[in-house]
């Protein structure tokens, strides 16, 4: 074991997989394990940076870790779980494919800003499928008087999962790959419907989230404050943080 490895496993928490379930064709949920998740400061939104190519000495130090939402945290267990989609084919994907139970994991929180906020009235979810975790945490954890509108969508209709109660509170589209222009028209027909003070969380591919950025502030005159994004990835980058 290199140096550097030595020092990612002293500074990151470990954790041991406990389950492993594949969600749908192109998803896994994943179940970590790790003492100190019931005393951990829990947020809906927070994420992790987890260890996917430690002890692989040909793997570049920006892609031993990816980053993923946590989707679900039992404190009494002591688990949290992720769900990681595998369009990538890169290290992230590869790993989710042969990590098993009993496997140990290094990991890191991540707070960020993509966070739930129950300050609006109406919330509108757009994402891809490497996102529907994190939108599925942000949903079950706002009040229930709040409506919720949603656009998720994949290239196929078998890739979507249901949320960790079995239920589907999303509405599914199947769509072509940075797909601007379909949502555009979803859209025209859905931001009517919302009512009182509305927000909008966006995540997933970058185009998506910029174009959609834009959309809102420039056509929509959303303000800053109504848009939340956070792009998961990048067609012209590996891993985004
Ligand atoms: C805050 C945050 C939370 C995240 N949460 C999740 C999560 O809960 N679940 C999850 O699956 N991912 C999540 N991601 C994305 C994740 O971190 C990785 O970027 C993703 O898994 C790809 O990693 P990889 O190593 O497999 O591919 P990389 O080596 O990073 O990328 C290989 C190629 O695949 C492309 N690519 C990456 N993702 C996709 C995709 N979804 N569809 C099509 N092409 C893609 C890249 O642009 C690149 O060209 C999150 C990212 C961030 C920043």
């Amino acid at each position: 074991m290199g140096l550097m490895e030595t020092i990612i496993k002293k500074v990151l928490e470990k954790g041991i997989i406990i389950e492993k379930t594949k969600l749908s064709g192109s998803v896994y949920k994943i179940r970590i394990q790790n003492d100190g998740i019931a005393d951990y400061d829990f947020v809906p939104g927070h994420f992790l940076r987890l260890g996917v190519g430690i002890d692989q000495d040909e793997i570049s130090l920006k892609d031993k870790v990816r980053s993923y939402s946590v989707w679900d945290i039992d404190k009494e267990k002591n688990t949290l779980d992720i769900a990681i989609a595998k369009h990538s084919q890169g290290i992230g994907a590869k790993w989710v494919e042969t990590c098993k139970p009993n496997d140990t994991v290094y990991f890191k929180w991540k707070k960020g800003k993509f966070l739930v906020d129950d300050s609006a009235d109406s919330y509108l979810m757009i994402g891809d499928l490497s996102a529907l975790s994190h939108l599925y945490i942000i949903n079950r954890n706002l009040p229930d008087n709040k409506q919720v509108k949603s656009l998720i969508y994949s290239q196929q209709s078998k890739d979507f999962f249901t949320d960790v109660d079995g239920l589907k509170p999303f509405d599914f589209h199947v769509m072509s790959e940075n797909p601007f222009t379909e949502i555009i028209l979803k859209l025209n027909s859905i931001i009517p419907e919302m009512k009182g003070d509305s927000m909008v969380y966006i995540a997933g591919d970058s185009r998506v989230c910029i174009a959609l950025t834009n959309y809102f502030r420039k056509e929509l005159n959303w303000s800053a404050k109504q848009i939340k994004t956070k792009p998961f990835w990048n067609p012209d980058k590996k891993g985004l943080e």
